[in-house]
C-alpha cells in the first residue's frame, strides 16, 4: 500500500527544491541518490590537496533573470559577485569570448568602432546568403560570418557534439551573444554571482529540514515506487522505463584533472577552437572563487564523446531522432501513475540552474494545489 512520505529520486537541485517545499507544507519527504553525495551536477567539493573549490562534473556559474529564483538562492547562501569572462585559444592566439568588439578587432587586425564593426560583419555575413538559418552551421555564419564561425565554432563544436554542425539544430547556438562593444560578460541576466561556500554546501542547506530524510549511494529500484504516496523522479527518463524504445542520445565528459604551482593560465575558462586540440576546454576552478587565496591551484582539461550505458550523461544531444524517441517516452510518461518527472534527466532537456529551481517551484506548487483539489496528479 502508497505510504504517505514523497519520495525524491536524485538530491540535485531538482529533488532538493521539491523536497524542501513538500517538507514545509507539513509532508516527510525521502531522497535517494546513487552518488556518494548531494548536488547532482552542480556538486562542488574541496580539493584536498589544494584546498580549491572544484565544480566537480564540468563549471557552474549562477545567472538569471528569474528575480524569485535569486531571492530563492540567496537565501540558502551567500551569491559573491562574479561574471564569466571566457577566453579562446585559436590560430595561435588568445581572444575574448562571446564574440565582442576585441574579438572582432584583434582577429581582423583593425581598430574599428561599434558602427563600422557592425557593417564589417554585415559584409562577412553577405557571402553567405542565409536568410532563415536552421543549422547551427548558418546560424554561426549567419551571426559572425565565416572566418570567425571557422575560427571559434566550427571545430569546437565538432569536437562538443561529435558531429558535423550542419547537422545540429540553430538553438545550440542562440545562446551565445555576439556584442559590438567591449562588455565581455558571457552571460545578459540581471543576476549572476558564484555560491560563496559552492552549490553542495547550499544545496544541503535546502536539504536541511527535520521532515527530509537522504539516503545517499541508493539507487532507486522502480519496484518500491509503490511504498510512496508519489514519486519526484530527476533521473534518465528512459531508465524510468527500461529503456524499452530505445536509448535517448546524450554526450559524456571526461575531465582530465592536474595541478599546478601558482596560477595555470589567468582565467577561470580557456575554451580551444581547433579540432586538432583534442580537448574543448580547461577549466582552472581557483578562479571561479576570486575573493579565496590559493597557492596550488587544480585544472580540468574537459573532453567529450559519445556516452555509453555506464558513462553519466551530461548533454542530451535532440537531434531529429532523439526528438521522435524522446515524444514517444513522454506519451508513456503521461500515462505512468504516480510519478512526476523531472529536471534535466526526467525531462530530457539542457536546463540552466535557474529553469531548474524555477520548474522545480512550479511542480510542487502546481503538485499541492492539484492534491488540495482533490485531483490526483
Ligand atoms: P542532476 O544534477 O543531474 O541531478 C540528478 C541526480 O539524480 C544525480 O545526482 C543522479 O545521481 C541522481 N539519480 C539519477 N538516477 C538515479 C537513480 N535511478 N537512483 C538514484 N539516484 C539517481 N547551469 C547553469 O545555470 N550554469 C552553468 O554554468 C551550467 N554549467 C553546466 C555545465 C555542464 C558541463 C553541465 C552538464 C550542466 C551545466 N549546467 C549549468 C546545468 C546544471 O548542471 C543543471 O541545471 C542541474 O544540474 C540540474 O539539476 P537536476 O537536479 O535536474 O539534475
Ligand atoms: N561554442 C563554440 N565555441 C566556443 C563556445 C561555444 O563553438 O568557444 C558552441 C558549442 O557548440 C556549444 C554552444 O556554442 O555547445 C553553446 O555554448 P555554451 O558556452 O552555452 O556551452 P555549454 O555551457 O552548453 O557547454
Amino acid at each position: 500500500m502508497a505510504g504517505s512520505r514523497f519520495l525524491m529520486v536524485g538530491a540535485g537541485l531538482s529533488g532538493a527544491v521539491i523536497g524542501r517545499h513538500l517538507a514545509e507544507a507539513g509532508h516527510d519527504v525521502s531522497v535517494v541518490d546513487a552518488r556518494a553525495h548531494i548536488g547532482g551536477n552542480c556538486h562542488t567539493e574541496r580539493d584536498p590537496e589544494t584546498g580549491v573549490l572544484v565544480h566537480v562534473y564540468g563549471p557552474h556559474i549562477f545567472h538569471t533573470d528569474d528575480a524569485e529564483v535569486w531571492d530563492y538562492v540567496n537565501a540558502y547562501q551567500t551569491f559573491l559577485p562574479y561574471k564569466n569572462r571566457v577566453k579562446a585559444t585559436t590560430g595561435g592566439a588568445v581572444y575574448s569570448l562571446p564574440v565582442n568588439l576585441h574579438t572582432i578587432n584583434q582577429f581582423f587586425g583593425k581598430t574599428m568602432r561599434p558602427d563600422e564593426a557592425r557593417a564589417f560583419i554585415t559584409e562577412e555575413q553577405a557571402d553567405t546568403s542565409i536568410a532563415e538559418p536552421q543549422s547551427f552551421e548558418e546560424q554561426a555564419m549567419r551571426f559572425v560570418g565565416r572566418d570567425l564561425y571557422e575560427a571559434f565554432f566550427k571545430g569546437y563544436t565538432i569536437k562538443q557534439w561529435g558531429v558535423q554542425p550542419a547537422e545540429l539544430p540553430a538553438s545550440i547556438l542562440k545562446r551565445l551573444p555576439v556584442r559590438f562593444n567591449y562588455d565581455d560578460n558571457y552571460f545578459f541576466h540581471r543576476f549572476q554571482g558564484m555560491p560563496e561556500h559552492g552549490y553542495t554546501d547550499m544545496i544541503a542547506k535546502i536539504l536541511d529540514h527535520p521532515r527530509i530524510e537522504v539516503q545517499l549511494e541508493t539507487v532507486f529500484d522502480r519496484a518500491q515506487a509503490g511504498d510512496y504516496a508519489h514519486v519526484f523522479y530527476s533521473g534518465p527518463l528512459d531508465g524510468w522505463f527500461d529503456y524499452e524504445l530505445g536509448r535517448l542520445g546524450y554526450r559524456t565528459l571526461d575531465f582530465e584533472r592536474f595541478t599546478y604551482d601558482g596560477d595555470y593560465q589567468g582565467c577561470a575558462v580557456m575554451n580551444y577552437g581547433e579540432e586538432s586540440v583534442p580537448y574543448t576546454r580547461i577549466t582552472e576552478h581557483k578562479h571561479f572563487a576570486p575573493w579565496e587565496s590559493h597557492e596550488g591551484s587544480v585544472c580540468y582539461r574537459e573532453f567529450s564523446r559519445a556516452c555509453t550505458p555506464e558513462d553519466i550523461p551530461y548533454y542530451p544531444i535532440r537531434q531529429v531522432r532523439e526528438k521522435a524517441l524522446l515524444n514517444d517516452y513522454v506519451a508513456l510518461a503521461e500515462q505512468e501513475p504516480g510519478v512526476t518527472f523531472v529536471g534535466r534527466l526526467g525531462t530530457y532537456r539542457y536546463l540552466d540552474m535557474d529553469v531548474t529551481i524555477r520548474e522545480a517551484l512550479d511542480t510542487a506548487r502546481g503538485f499541492l494545489d492539484d492534491r488540495a483539489a482533490g485531483r490526483t496528479p
